[in-house]
């Protein structure tokens, strides 16, 4: 029997219809919309219609959001300085700031995201955020990462002593899921709640060593890589569930790591692309939002 789809798109659309009502709230107390600001550097096509995608998620829920766009010439030093402006309030109130990825190549991308303040990094990419969630506190977790545990939690899967293997080891997508899967329950989880920790977690890249018979041991295999189709059907275990985070353009389509079409005949639950994380992770960037505006407006 084919796999489960696990659809990301009807999820992230009941996700928005909570963080609406919860942004109304906000704007009843505090009597401001939570605000976001991204910095679009350059003028990749795909960055702009990213940054587009998020404004109109943002509008969607009531958050208010503006785009603060630059050459692609600019230097390090000017994106810091202007980083630094928009945390300053130079273009509005800022609850959120948020740096486009990919940066030109001149960039020092690292000296630009530590340059967003700890508290307004609705990306969860600077240190201090990263240093919480891997020490099991977390604050703003990245957004993808996030949005995989909430498909996992949303789709009843267990993780409790399962074997989750992440293919992908970077700082925004497989180190923070990685953190999230094995660590132990939050403290203030009520009972009954769904979680999506306490797995045995193993971590794969590049220099992984029979990547597939490491693959082939997952009751729940995340593919981060950007390798399409890197993960074909004998790598799968019969029944695991499938996530597929990769997003590759291949003639002008989207496809993602897995070979869909092979593998939904060997997995249990598997997300597609497009349609599967991806909605997801706009939904965890306005939830991340949210929250620095309620940190913000108690401070
Ligand atoms: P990175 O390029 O930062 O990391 C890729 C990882 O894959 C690295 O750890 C790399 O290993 C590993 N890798 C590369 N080739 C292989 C291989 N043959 N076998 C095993 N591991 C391999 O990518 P990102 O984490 O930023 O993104 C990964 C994918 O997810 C991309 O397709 C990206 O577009 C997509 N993405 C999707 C999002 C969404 O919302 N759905 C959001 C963010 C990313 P090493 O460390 O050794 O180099």
């Amino acid at each position: 029997m084919p796999a489960e789809i696990l659809d990301g798109r009807a999820l992230a659309t009941r996700i928005e219809g909570d963080l609406r009502a919860e942004a109304d709230t906000f704007a009843v107390m505090f009597r401001r919309r939570p605000r976001l600001v991204v910095l679009l550097v350059g003028d990749v096509a795909a960055s702009a219609s990213y940054v587009k995608g998020k404004a109109a998620a943002s509008a969607r829920v009531g958050i208010e959001s503006e785009v603060v766009s630059v050459p692609g010439t600019a230097t390090t030093l000017e994106i810091v300085s202007l980083v630094k402006a928009i945390a300053a309030g130079e273009h509005g109130h800022a609850d959120g700031i948020l740096v486009q990825l990919p940066l030109p190549p001149h960039v020092d991308a690292t000296a630009v995201l530590d340059a967003v303040p700890p508290d307004r990094d609705v990306d969860g990419f600077h240190p201090e955020n990263a240093g919480l969630l891997s020490q099991g506190r977390p604050r703003f977790v990245p957004c993808t990462a996030a949005g995989v545990q909430r498909i996992l939690i949303d789709a009843g899967i267990a993780t409790a002593g399962r074997h989750a293997v992440i293919v992908g080891r970077s700082d925004i997508v497989g180190k923070p899921l990685a953190a999230l899967l094995a660590a132990k329950p939050p403290r203030a989880a009520a009972p009954g709640q769904r979680t999506c920790c306490d797995a045995t977690v193993t971590l794969c890249h590049s220099r992984s060593a029979d990547l597939a018979s490491l693959t082939r041991q997952a009751d729940i295999l995340i593919a981060a890589v950007g390798r399409p189709k890197l993960i074909t059907a004998d790598m799968v275990k019969p029944g695991a569930t499938v996530i597929d985070v990769g997003i590759n353009r291949v003639d002008g389509k989207l496809v993602g790591d897995v070979d869909f079409d092979g593998v939904r005949d060997v997995a249990g639950k598997i997300t597609p692309v497009p349609g599967g994380v991806g909605p997801l992770t706009v939904a965890m960037l306005l939830a991340n939002t949210l929250l620095a505006a309620e940190l913000n407006a108690r401070r």
